[in-house]
């Protein structure tokens, strides 16, 4: 086998609760042929094998036939498998607390689509019935209901519980007369069935012409390989029981299956759990879907109690009402996605502008530097400057200094050499002068003289 499906992985510390306990000590026997009769598989893991010719996925062994069922001691589907196998192996509620949740929820769902195809009254067999809610909800429905199980116990829990008949399984199909059947409900059971094919022509020949096997059974999509699987914790590991489910088939399969042992006729409906299962109906006759009219008046022509409409009617109002609930937390995850992102973009805006602001301050800062540095230039130029002007204002003073002087000397230069070489002009000027601030002086004289007189 190729190594990577052999992957080194501890599935016991990975994903726990896909490891269900060790079913009670039974003999197995290799299962070395598919239900389509080829030997040839490619492999999966260490328990499952896919068939090359069909696509079925296929688990290596197979319980003994003798260890099935019967009685409560050992055997696979015992008392302990509806019990302590499904709280701690499946992590399911058990069979007891099943009995009360089922009927609210799938037993209607199921009810729903077995309605659409085939109206009371008619007479069913719901092979696999485990409590027997759903062949409570049946008789309810106005059906002629029976169910089929294989563990003493469970069988007198589903009398008890719901006063119905449950056959003890597995079925002696010589106890049914063939052809008084109009359904045959399978649900959870075909995946565990150790020989579906002989199975199931045995129930067609219980059925009616026109009847029909309602089926429920996992739905393997070979899209990803076990690794991928693991890795992406698909759903369907869930479906991986080894020992409990056999034959895990496609859709392409399953109709292959089913239209060779003569059901020609299968419509796929949505599946309860429609992630990991798939729900149809098949028959060897054309599929008539109802109207709901005349689901509703067969009914209640047919029930004893007028319950089942009305628990219909709540059931499709739940129904609604919890698609509705997804599409607003689809919308609320879609907006918590969207707030999420605008969070991140504010908040990398928000560093942005934080970053730019430090980077901002800093230069800032770096102006301020500056400007200090540039006021003490300037005031240091301004010094200088005040400095230049006292020296120029000296230096101006100075020369004023100089050129008086220097116009002072001038001055007397001309005078010295006017005294020295006077003109004839200038002569008679200076006699002028002289004899007139001689007159001058001698009348100032004479007044002082007067004046002093007059005083004396
Ligand atoms: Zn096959």
């Amino acid at each position: 086998m190729p190594a990577k499906f052999l992957p080194d992985l501890d599935l016991t510390q990975r994903m726990p609760e896909l490891n269900p306990p060790n079913p009670p000590s039974i003999d197995t026997i290799p299962l070395d042929r598919c239900w389509c009769g080829s030997d040839s598989f490619q492999p999966f893991n260490d328990d499952y094998r896919i068939c090359e010719r069909c696509g079925t996925l296929l688990c290596r062994f197979k319980p003994s036939e003798g260890d099935l069922g019967g009685s409560d001691d050992g055997d696979l589907y015992s008392k302990e498998y509806w019990l302590a196998h499904q709280t701690e192996g499946l992590h399911q509620p058990t069979v007891v607390e099943r009995a009360r949740s089922d009927l609210s929820e799938r037993c209607l769902y199921w009810l729903r689509t077995l309605l659409k195809y085939k109206q009371p009254p008619a007479r069913v067999l719901e092979i696999g019935c485990a409590h027997g809610g759903f062949v409570a909800t049946m008789k309810a429905a106005g059906f002629d209901a029976e169910g089929v199980e294989l563990s003493p116990w469970v069988i007198d829990f589903a009398k008890r519980t719901f006063d119905i008949n449950v056959l003890q399984g597995p079925l002696d199909t010589s106890s049914v007369a063939p052809g008084s059947l109009d359904v045959i409900a399978l649900f959870d059971v075909l995946e565990h069935l150790t020989d579906p094919s002989v199975a199931i022509n045995e129930y067609r020949q219980l059925l009616k012409p026109d009847g029909i096997l309602l089926i429920q059974t996992p739905c393997w999509r070979p899209n990803q390989t076990y690794e991928e699987m693991l890795s992406n914790k698909a759903p369907f590991l869930h479906q991986l029981m080894p020992l409990e489910h056999l034959f895990l088939f496609t859709e392409a399969s399953v109709v292959e299956f089913l239209t060779g042992c003569g059901f020609a006729h299968i419509a796929f409906e949505p599946a309860l759990f429609s992630i990991y299962d798939m729900f149809l109906i098949a028959s060897p006759a054309q599929l008539r879907p109802a109207e709901t009219e005349a689901i509703e008046r067969a009914v209640n022509d047919a029930a004893s109690t007028k319950l089942i409409i009305p628990m219909l009617d709540l059931y499709a109002r739940e129904e609604a009402l919890s698609k509705e609930r997804l599409m607003l937390l689809d919308q609320h995850f879609e907006t918590v996605k969207v707030m999420t992102k605008l969070e991140a973009d504010a908040k990398n805006i928000i560093d942005a502008f934080f970053a730019k602001d430090n980077e901002l301050r800093l230069k800032d800062e770096e102006l301020r530097l500056k400007e200090v540095e540039l006021q003490a230039r300037y005031e240091d130029a301004r010094a200088r400057d005040l400095q230049l002007r006292s020296k120029d204002e000296e230096l101006r003073s100075k020369q004023q200094v100089i050129s008086e002087v220097n116009r002072v000397n001038e001055e007397l230069t001309v005078n010295l050499q006017e005294a020295l070489h006077p003109t004839p002009k200038k002569v008679v000027t200076m006699g002028k002068h002289v004899i007139k601030y001689g007159i001058l002086s001698r009348l100032r004289m004479v007044r002082a003289k007067i004046s002093w007189r007059r005083h004396l």
